[in-house]
């Protein structure tokens, strides 16, 4: 187990059969509450993580209180990082959720540094702050004061209903800090929506999200991502898509196709294969060896697509590889011309 770097050093006792050597794991514990999960809680040693140079990121700093995540996407981006812990990237990346207890302490404490030039942070690149285990752990909360007690913009990006517990707090943080608010909502029909994203709240459920954001104030954006071939991005799918969502009171939406990397896709194909198997070639003419993008004639035919669409709904839209690289206050600027909010993939 590869968990040496984040955690301090304490023996587990009572940790699950297999999970006894895990270096620096406080507990790993399992409850009714929440059947089939896993929770491993660790002492991290750094919060803020920053997006290496060079990185098609839009952000430059990151927070993230969990890894693995219970919403459990097909698509997930994420899944490969899981692999970094010796755990697998399906089953285990939904069920295995690691959970940094003290996140918001350390985060003060590196806030504090004379050297932090208070520049956006953002939750929600790689896991979900806002999935399952946020309920049980709160680490949001925490996590919020931190950041607006110190300055520091932030934005959430997130698929979780429970951000409304929170919209108080951010309103209140909002007096001091830039907060940005965007909730990813790709499948607008709840049978694909159950079967390719089975642990997040339904999408009328996001969408009343949305709707409380914009009445507390906020110009919240969605994340209209991932577009999938053949299975989201007919006319009809995208028109009541962006219908939903300029009703649901959405400031903005950024838009993009699928990103199937590496460690995705032997997940993803399984899934394809058990529940849309007359796509499988087609998706892997899409994709093929090793390829992560779909190719360029699909994507400029999606937006070839999209742009009357999102004129006729009047609404603020671009496509993810519209969006410009993000300008660092402490380093120089780096091409990065096809940004990625990680988790949306
Ligand atoms: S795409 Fe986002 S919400 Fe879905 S499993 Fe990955 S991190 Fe969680």
């Amino acid at each position: 187990m590869r968990w040496q770097g984040q955690e301090l050093g304490v023996a587990d006792e009572s940790a699950l059969p297999g999970m006894e050597q895990l270096n620096g794991l406080v507990r790993s514990v399992t409850t009714p509450e929440f059947a089939g999960i896993t929770f491993h809680e660790v002492m991290a040693r750094s919060a803020l993580n920053r997006v290496p140079l060079g990185s098609r990121m839009t952000f430059d700093w990151t927070v993230n209180p969990y890894r693995g995540c219970s919403h459990a996407c097909v698509y997930c981006f994420a899944r490969g990082t899981h692999t970094y812990l010796d755990l697998d990237g399906g089953r285990d990346f939904d069920s295995q959720v690691v959970v940094k207890l003290n996140v918001a302490d350390v985060l003060r404490r590196e806030l504090a540094k004379g050297s932090w030039q208070h520049e956006q942070v953002t939750l929600g690149t790689n896991t979900d702050p806002y999935q399952r285990a946020e309920g049980r752990y709160r680490l949001m909360p925490g996590i919020i004061d931190a950041l607006a007690a110190s300055g520091t913009p932030l934005a959430i990006l997130t698929k979780g209903t429970l951000l409304r517990r929170d919209l108080p707090l951010l309103r209140d943080a909002a007096e001091h800090i830039d907060v940005e608010l965007a909730m990813s909502i790709a499948i607008f029909d709840d049978r694909l929506q159950q079967s390719i994203e089975p642990g997040t709240p339904s999408t009328a459920a996001r969408l009343a999200t949305v709707r409380a954001a914009a009445e507390a104030g906020f110009r919240v954006r969605v994340f209209l991502m991932p577009i999938l071939p053949h299975l989201t991005d007919s006319l009809e799918s995208l028109d009541d898509a962006l219908t939903r969502i300029q009703e649901a009171g959405a400031h903005s939406v950024i838009w993009g196709p699928l990103h199937l990397r590496a460690g995705v896709k032997p997940w993803f194909f399984a899934w394809l294969e058990r529940e849309h198997p007359e796509l499988v070639s087609s998706y892997r003419g899409l994709f093929p060896g090793a390829a992560t993008y779909a190719p360029k004639a699909y994507r400029q035919w999606l937006a070839k697509r999209m742009r009357p669409l999102v004129t006729a709904h009047g609404l603020r839209a671009r496509a993810e590889d519209e969006l410009p690289p993000r300008p660092r206050a402490s380093a120089p600027l780096v091409p990065r011309p096809v940004p990625q909010p990680a988790m949306l993939f």
